[in-house]
């Protein structure tokens, strides 16, 4: 059995299911109990020809074989078959359906979570809470709950049993069995912190396999294959350690039951034949109490394995709750209301910057305005600030009080979502998802308009290239887009983009990865289409912006200069100085 802040609704949400279970359970339990006084009868029977019923000597002849001790039987196990089925249905389907439910408030609150977040808690270790963690909490739950009945009724009603036949030899089976239940007690801690490491070294193993996977490509290029399969062996053999460690406590907590129980086995065989010899005990009443014995022996392995189950059960769910108890840093504040429709203007208000780890600001006093409708390139050396810039409006993170406005509303004061809404955004990385072409194009929205994909594609300038795929806008991309080039991969993300057709677009380096000729296009396309409507360009080229209504430059997290190419050239030396570099550049490339 688990407990816990996140576990404990669901005994109340299955409640009517779990006591059905415990029902059957406890119904299996006590037939299974009628079981060694018909082995007592048969016994004395067989012996003796005579058999004590109800109270009364009777005659051991088949009539009663048949009637008393077969037919029963019989019953027993339709009983036991019927019950067994049951409760395995209640605890085991209730058990799948807290799995089940968890994932998705895992999921839910996964959804939430800020990008730091994922940047310290990374992909392979989070697969790990969703899987290997899972799996426990379901495992502990079902069995959890088969093993706490079993262990109370079964293991009370055949202890009770045995205490009538006889005191001292229950009082002297109970030395060993209460040895078990602290040895169980003592080995669950240790075995809790085993499972922790056990744990934390499969999600090691999973985190680099994921990185490894993705990565290919970089280790293939280093040649870096047999340094990974180096690294990778070293993890799997940390993970194997803590397996077989964990194993070894295990083996020997069972071993020690083992041990334990055959000691009361000799006890009862001792102690009993000795019951037997002065003729306290008939020989079908030894058997009976055995039988009630092998009976108890289960209940007492249950709690000892209760123990250990509780224990892996309870490090798993602290893993997850803190997964679902981590902070949610990027929210709504309470006075954030939802807009309508967004017109596209942006201002930045003496906006000073920090990421949450950050050790520097990275964007210092940025003052500068977007109006509505305006196209707008932004232009700075690598690691100046950009897409911090572009994070903020997209409120990837918290941005201070009056120092962002949106339409001359602060951002704080509008809600997350209806400003995400109303932006379109291509990222640097081009993320697709291994769906069809059309489907990634299609991304924004829930049904699949055909012709506005294909249109969005022709602005993007993909059309071409999709029409002599063998599926065309059917193509299924394999992870992360693998069958497509990079080219290709940025251009469909700019058609995802273009067909969100939003107040405001962000393409974030998003023309670096195609030719000349195919960013001149696109741009031009972009200034057909983006009438009206606000668009945000980051870029290294110079020639990518050079057009737009205005230029933002930005240099070591401050905006240097704001106004069109020509104004930039004559009042920014330091613009006029990356422009004059860029040609030469260029020059040098011819
Ligand atoms: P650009 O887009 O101009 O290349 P960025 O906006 O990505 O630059 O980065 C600006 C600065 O902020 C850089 O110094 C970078 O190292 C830092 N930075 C970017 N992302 C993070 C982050 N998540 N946490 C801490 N620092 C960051």
């Amino acid at each position: 059995m688990i407990f816990g802040k996140h576990i404990n609704r669901y005994y109340l949400k299955y409640g009517p299911r779990l006591l059905l279970g415990a029902v059957a359970l406890v119904l299996v339990d006590y037939v299974q109990l009628i079981m060694p006084e018909l082995y007592r009868m048969l016994v004395n029977g067989l012996n003796t020809g005579e058999v004590l019923y109800k109270g009364a000597t009777v005659p051991f002849t088949m009539d009663f074989l048949l009637d008393k001790l077969c037919l029963p039987i019989v019953y027993i196990i339709v009983v036991m078959i019927i019950g067994r089925f049951l409760w395995r249905v209640c605890f085991f389907g209730a058990a799948i359906k807290v799995e089940t439910d968890i994932r998705i408030r895992m999921f839910d609150h996964c959804k939430d979570l800020s990008r730091e977040y994922y940047q310290v808690n990374k992909v392979g270790n989070l697969m790990s809470l969703f899987t290997n963690d899972l799996d426990t909490i379901q495992e502990c739950f079902g069995d959890g709950m088969l093993m706490l009945f079993d262990a109370l009724f079964l293991g009370a009603l055949a202890f009770s049993k045995m205490l009538r036949m006889d005191l001292v030899l229950t009082s002297l089976t109970l030395i060993p069995l209460t040895m078990l239940l602290l040895l169980g007690v003592f080995m669950g801690k240790t075995m809790m912190k085993k499972w922790e490491v056990r744990q934390q070294a499969f999600s090691n193993l999973s985190d680099f396999a994921q990185e490894a996977f993705s990565g290919y490509a970089v280790v293939k290029a280093f040649v870096k294959e047999l340094v990974q399969l180096k690294d990778f062996r070293k993890l799997n053999i940390e993970n194997e350690d803590t397996n077989v460690s964990y194993v070894r406590t295990s083996t020997m907590l069972h071993v020690f039951i083992t041990l334990l129980v055959e000691t009361v086995i000799c006890v009862i065989l001792g102690y009993g034949g000795y019951l037997v010899y002065r003729g306290r005990f008939d020989a079908g009443q030894l058997v009976e109490y055995i039988a009630y014995f092998t009976s108890v022996v289960w209940p007492v392995m249950a709690v000892a394995m209760l123990i250990e189950k509780s224990a892996r059960g309870k490090a798993s769910m602290n893993r997850i709750t803190e997964l679902l108890e981590a902070k949610i840093d990027v929210q709504d504040r309470a006075e954030a209301r939802d807009v309508d429709a967004i017109r596209g203007k942006i201002e930045f208000r003496d906006l000073t910057f920090r990421y949450p780890d950050g050790e520097f600001d990275a964007l210092e006093h940025v003052s500068f305005t977007i109006e509505a409708g305006e196209s707008v390139g932004i232009v700075g050396k690598t690691g100046s600030g950009k897409t911090t810039i572009v994070d903020l409006i997209l409120r990837t993170y918290n941005v201070p009080d009056g120092t962002l406005f949106v339409d001359d509303r602060d951002v704080n004061d509008i809600s997350i979502r209806s400003l995400r809404e109303g932006c379109a955004y291509v990222p640097q990385d081009n993320f697709l998802f291994s769906d069809t072409i059309a489907n990634n194009i299609n991304f924004a929205y829930d049904e699949l308009d055909q012709t506005a994909v294909e249109n969005a594609a022709k602005l993007a300038d993909v059309h071409g290239n999709v029409s002599e795929f063998k599926d065309r806008y059917k193509t299924i991309l394999g992870e992360r887009g693998v069958t497509v080039s990079g080219g290709q991969k940025q251009r469909i993300s700019i058609a995802r983009a273009l067909m969100k057709n939003a107040p405001i677009l962000i393409l974030d380096d998003s023309v670096s990865a195609v030719d000349t000729d195919t960013e001149k296009v696109i741009l031009e396309n972009l200034r057909n289409t983006r009438q009206g409507k606000t668009t945000i360009l980051i870029a290294h080229r110079i020639s990518t912006i050079e057009s737009l209504d205005k230029i933002v430059f930005v240099e070591d997290g401050r905006v240097i200069a704001v106004g069109s190419h020509e104004s930039l050239l004559s009042t920014c030396p330091a613009y006029a100085r990356m422009v004059e570099l860029q040609r030469l550049e260029d020059e040098a490339k011819e």
